[in-house]
């Protein structure tokens, strides 16, 4: 695939949706003692592990909530709670130490002075996010936690909720990730898709996953991405895009 071809894929970008802890942020969240903890207390709670399907932690836990209020429904709710709130510590902990990875505050600035719209999406909490960068809104045009939607990526929904906000299409869009979950979210809404290497997923996890663009990191899409097409009121009282010749 010849690189030019691909980059004019972007010619006609209006907006980048983030992820971030791994994408913006150094990724230092403990999902595997997360995991142990939240399986130790489904245990406790009777559900063994061989029988949820889900794959990620969110959704095994919103697996096992119908599972356990078949039998008894405040132990289902009980257990929402206390597995959310070990989430919440491991997540809290981790926002502790967390920093943004070196230059991506630049590199989010230039994408919005360009005129691209900026989106960063998270599956961790708002205050854990907030707690790194207690100035998100800075650097972004939107910033959807986990907190404010019931279904997270790679669920179309949090994808769908920030394309709103930022009134621009999937195709008009590019999600960037550090987890193959972030490029299957961003093709299920029709977006471009660039995997990074900040976190713990290989470049060929990413080409497996069909990402259009593997990158060493976040901060280099600046380079990548022209400003936006201007837009012009048209005469049928929308917005439509207009040619840079005119
Ligand atoms: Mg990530």
């Amino acid at each position: 695939m010849g690189t030019r071809h691909k980059e004019d894929q972007l010619r006609d970008i209006r907006a980048v949706v983030f992820d971030f802890d791994g994408t913006l942020a150094v990724l230092n969240i403990d999902f595997s003692e997360m995991r142990e903890q939240v399986f130790e207390l489904m245990r406790k709670y009777g559900v063994n592990e061989e029988k949820v399907e889900e794959r990620y932690l969110l959704e095994i836990i919103d697996e096992v909530v119908p599972i356990l209020s078949k039998s008894n429904s405040s132990a289902a709710e009980e257990f929402y709670q206390k597995a959310h709130l070990i989430l919440h510590g491991i997540e809290m902990k981790a926002a502790e130490e967390g920093r943004m990875l070196p230059g991506v505050k630049e590199a989010l600035i230039s994408l919005k002075r360009k005129g691209i719209k900026v989106g960063i999406v998270t599956r961790n909490c708002e205050e854990a996010v907030r707690k790194v960068v207690p100035d998100i809104e800075a650097f972004c045009d939107v910033f959807v936690s986990r907190d404010l939607i019931k279904k997270v990526k790679p669920h179309p929904e949090q994808l769908t909720s920030v394309l709103k906000a930022l009134h621009v299409t999937g195709k008009e869009t590019v999600m960037v990730g550090d987890h193959t979950i972030d490029i299957q979210a961003g093709k299920r809404v029709g977006m471009k898709t660039i995997g990074v290497l900040t976190g713990r997923v290989k470049k060929e996890e990413f080409e497996k996953a069909g990402a259009d663009w593997v990158l060493e990191e976040a901060s280099e899409i600046c380079e990548l991405i022209p400003p936006s097409p201007p837009l012009v009121k048209g005469g049928g009282g929308g917005f439509s895009k207009v040619d840079k010749k005119h």
